[in-house]
């Protein structure tokens, strides 16, 4: 019987496939697609405490954040790299200067006061490297750093590391339904060949803008959460800063955007939108791509901002009151089916916190799952 069954091939049921195993016990990830297919493809890439997120008062969040940077860093140097972020100040960015300054000397202790939490201003001689920033008005440039991978490579890494430890990952098998049995699950499963049946202890829902689709096939499951779906956009741009990522207020409304270098080019993003379709046909707007250069030519007007390619990704961000920007970022866990539950789904989330989620999840389980020796800690798993 398999100890945990984990719906959904991104960076969280990867996670979990891996603390799951790390611990000793018999995972089975299914994906209906291909690994990373959904969300973890399409984020912004950061590895990041997240500094605007201390406006909005969520420092748990940041410090864990933080701390799981420091680990991702330690742990998978060829795929998490440090980078400069730099913060221009104009006369009509909405937070001045000291603003700034005090919310990045916050970020600094949050994460531990270490060589990588150093930030300063730059001297008004040097903003000509600035990969052609626009200066009119520049009142600051501040410098911090933080840290970017490639998503859907880590995605895999972290995968690639539950299957080394004994976990089992499934691709283009989609879960469709599971009801009680004995102990656990009896679940559905499709494949190219057919439906199978599989027997398991506990469930995992990581099936981020699908969650509560597939929480909807689950007999005995809790009542759905009322979560939105919020797009975001990104545009891959012919030419690209190199120096590092740039984070400015957006023109039209003065959200935080990063313009970054990719893969030898530029990206930009990221827009915000609720979004009602099938998370499958999530695509790029007009009036996304729209704002989105306008600020790429306000702020760097010299860049070539030819559009070679772009991508769109849902967050699950849980109903509630305020506007979308400020809602909470955090992985809410729902447990369900029993007490201790059997069953947990996955809400939300960051990419960074992909380790902290799952060990979380875990702790969850372990009541209704067998005593097993741990075979690795996955905060010392190189990726
Ligand atoms: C625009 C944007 C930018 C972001 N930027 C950042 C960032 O810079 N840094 C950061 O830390 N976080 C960022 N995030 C958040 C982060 O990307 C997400 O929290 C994370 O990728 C979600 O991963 P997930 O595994 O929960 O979901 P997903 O990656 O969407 O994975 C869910 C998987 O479940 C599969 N699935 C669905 N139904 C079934 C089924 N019935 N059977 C089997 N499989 C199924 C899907 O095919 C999919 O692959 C960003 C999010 C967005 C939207």
């Amino acid at each position: 019987m398999i100890d945990v069954l984990i719906i959904g091939g991104g960076i969280h049921g990867a996670g979990v496939a891996q603390a799951a195993a790390a611990a000793g016990f018999e995972a089975v990830l299914v994906e209906r697609k291909t690994l990373g297919h959904g969300t973890s493809s399409r984020s912004s890439k950061l590895i990041h405490g997240g500094l605007r997120y201390l406006e909005s008062g969520h420092f748990g969040l940041v410090r864990e954040s933080l701390h799981e940077r420091r680990t991702l860093l330690r742990i998978a140097p060829d795929l998490v790299k440090p980078v400069r972020f730099y913060i221009p100040i104009y006369d009509k960015t909405s937070r001045p200067a000291w603003q700034v300054r005090a919310g990045l000397g916050f970020y600094a202790v949050l994460g531990g006061l270490g060589k990588e939490n150093r930030f300063r201003s730059i001297p008004r001689s040097r903003w000509d490297e600035l990969d052609g920033l626009d200066i009119q008005g520049l009142r600051k440039v501040f410098q911090y750093w933080d840290a970017a991978t490639d998503d859907l490579l880590l995605t895999q890494a972290v995968a690639r590391s539950a299957a080394d430890l004994g976990a089992v990952i499934r691709e283009q098998v989609e879960f469709v339904s599971a009801a009680p049995a004995k102990s656990g699950f009896r679940v559905r499963l499709r494949t190219e060949d057919g439906e199978q049946e599989e027997l398991c202890r506990t469930l995992v829902n990581a099936a981020g803008p699908w969650v509560n689709r597939v929480l909807g096939t689950v007999a005995s499951a809790p009542p759905l959460i009322g979560m939105d779906l919020v797009q975001g956009t990104h545009l891959v741009l012919e030419e690209g800063p190199t120096r590092g990522i740039y984070y400015t207020e957006a023109i039209q409304d003065r959200r935080g955007i990063f313009l970054m270098p990719w893969k030898g080019h530029g990206m930009v993003g990221t827009t915000e939108k609720v979004f009602t379709g099938d998370p499958e046909m999530t695509a790029p707007g007009q009036d996304e791509i729209d704002y989105l250069l306008e600020n790429v030519a306000h702020y760097f007007p010299k860049l070539n901002s030819r559009v070679i390619d772009s991508f769109s990704g849902l967050r699950v961000l849980l109903r509630g009151q305020g506007d979308l920007f400020r809602r909470p970022r955090e992985m809410v866990l729902r447990p369900g089916a029993g007490t201790p539950p059997r069953l947990v789904t996955m809400y939300g989330g960051k990419l960074t916190g992909y380790r902290a989620s799952a060990q979380k999840v875990m702790k969850l389980l372990r009541p209704v799952l067998p005593q097993q020796a741990p075979r690795a800690d996955t905060a010392e798993l190189p990726l």
